[in-house]
């Protein structure tokens, strides 16, 4: 069999999410074959999002906290989250649940690097390992990091870089109501860096050292950065470490085109589905899978996707300039926000959702200058 309805070049968080979504809807008998170079048998990362909505994989959450935490130098606050909650899905529980549901479907796998997609008429072909596919629509997540190049004369190429530690301690150290999204209580050396918390039980956390900048660190200055937290903020000599994360998250306000050709939709990471300023991906895939799918429904093809508001492109685009050029003023600007803002208004100004009411108290609640300055940047950037 070389023929199906659709396939899907890649199997992380958009190709088996946009799958799953397939199979959850009238799309259910159609023939999908999904195909990745890796067996997704590990757990390589987890994904955390805030939502006050119910979603297709809240039976795989692996954790949900009702309150989050805020902290700079001279200023803390513990904010309740309902309606919404945090919620962390771990890699391994997404790979494994979604590839049990897909089996009992018209869904087949097959092993191996994509070597090449063509485009065609009524057709595309996907050659892996000498062997060619074809698909009505092939949709494409294999997205390279070595290959994604940013036109740094035009667009900011920012990264969220990160390490963490999952460690245990012998004494009660964390609260588990609570996870911590920014700990600015660490040195910011020119760039945004702070400490991101999630308390799985009163000795147990994933404690991650998180910068947004251009530059990347060596492996000991990650380690540093969480060992002088771990002990000389969070006070605590001695702690096993259980495992490590890390990762990398291109942020860039270059436009990621979404079209591969007449039958190729680029999704995922690939796809632009990473929002710029924050590095938040897994759930605005999610979304993006469930309107791929309500397109092939309604007009036959996948293109009639939303597109994020200029409002929050342009918001995008002066906090990237802000983090490549003044990341020393992000503690400060993040500190004012929480400090000025209701949580829920934060979240829908990052989910795309505020109204223009909520975009205006927000914007209004921050120092203007720094802000103007780099609108200012931006204009003449784009211009040239
Ligand atoms: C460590 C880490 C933690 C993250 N945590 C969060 C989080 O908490 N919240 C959040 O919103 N976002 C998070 N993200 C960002 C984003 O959600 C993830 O990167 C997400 O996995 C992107 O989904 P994707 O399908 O585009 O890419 P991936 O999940 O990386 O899937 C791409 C797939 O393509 C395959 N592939 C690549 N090239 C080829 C080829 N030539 N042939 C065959 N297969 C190929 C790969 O093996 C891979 O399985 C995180 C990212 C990382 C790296």
């Amino acid at each position: 069999m070389d023929h199906f309805d659709f396939i899907l070049a890649g199997s992380g968080a958009a190709g088996l999410g946009l799958a799953y979504h397939m199979v959850n809807s009238p799309l259910r008998d159609c023939s999908i074959l999904i195909i990745d170079k890796e067996v997704k048998n590990k757990n390589d990362r987890t994904w955390c999002y805030w939502t006050d909505q119910t979603t297709l994989l809240d039976t795989i959450v692996y954790r949900s906290w009702d309150h989050l935490k805020f902290i700079s130098d001279d200023f803390e606050r513990s904010f309740t989250l309902f309606p919404y909650q945090y919620h962390m899905i771990r890699g391994i529980d997404f790979y494994e649940k979604t590839t049990q549901v897909l089996s009992k479907h018209n869904v087949h796998f097959a092993h191996g690097a994509v070597e090449q997609i063509k485009d065609g008429e009524d057709i595309a072909e996907v050659v892996v390992g000498g062997t060619s596919y074809y698909g009505k629509w092939v949709f494409d997540s294999l997205f390279s990091p070595s290959e994604f190049h940013v036109d740094t004369s035009r667009y900011h190429d920012v990264k969220q870089h990160f390490k963490g530690w999952e460690i245990e301690t012998n004494q009660d150290a964390f609260d588990p109501r609570v996870m911590t999204l920014f700990d600015f209580r660490t040195p910011q050396k020119g760039s945004m860096r702070f400490i991101y918390i999630l308390p799985f039980s009163s000795r147990r956390a994933l404690v991650e050292y998180t910068l947004f900048s251009a530059r990347l660190l060596t492996e000991e200055e990650y380690a540093e950065g969480l060992s002088n937290y771990i002990q000389n903020i969070l006070g605590l000599k001695e702690y096993r470490i259980l495992a490590e994360e890390k990762g990398i998250i291109p942020m860039t306000d270059q436009p990621f085109p979404r079209c591969g050709g007449k039958r190729i939709l680029f999704t995922g990471t690939k796809g632009g589905r990473v929002k710029p300023s924050t590095g938040y991906a897994f759930l605005r895939i999610q979304q993006d899978s469930a309107a791929i799918v309500q397109s092939l429904l309604k007009y036959g093809h996948p293109f009639h996707l939303p597109d994020s508001p200029w409002v929050f492109k342009m918001s995008d685009s002066v906090m990237l300039q802000l983090m490549h050029r003044r990341g020393n003023l992000m503690k400060p600007i993040f500190t004012q926000l929480f400090q000025n803002n209701p949580i829920h208004r934060i979240f829908r100004f990052l989910d795309e959702t505020a109204s223009p009411i909520d975009t205006i108290l927000l914007m209004t609640s921050l120092s203007p200058l720094p802000f103007i300055q780099a609108l200012l940047k931006l204009v003449i950037l784009r211009r040239t």
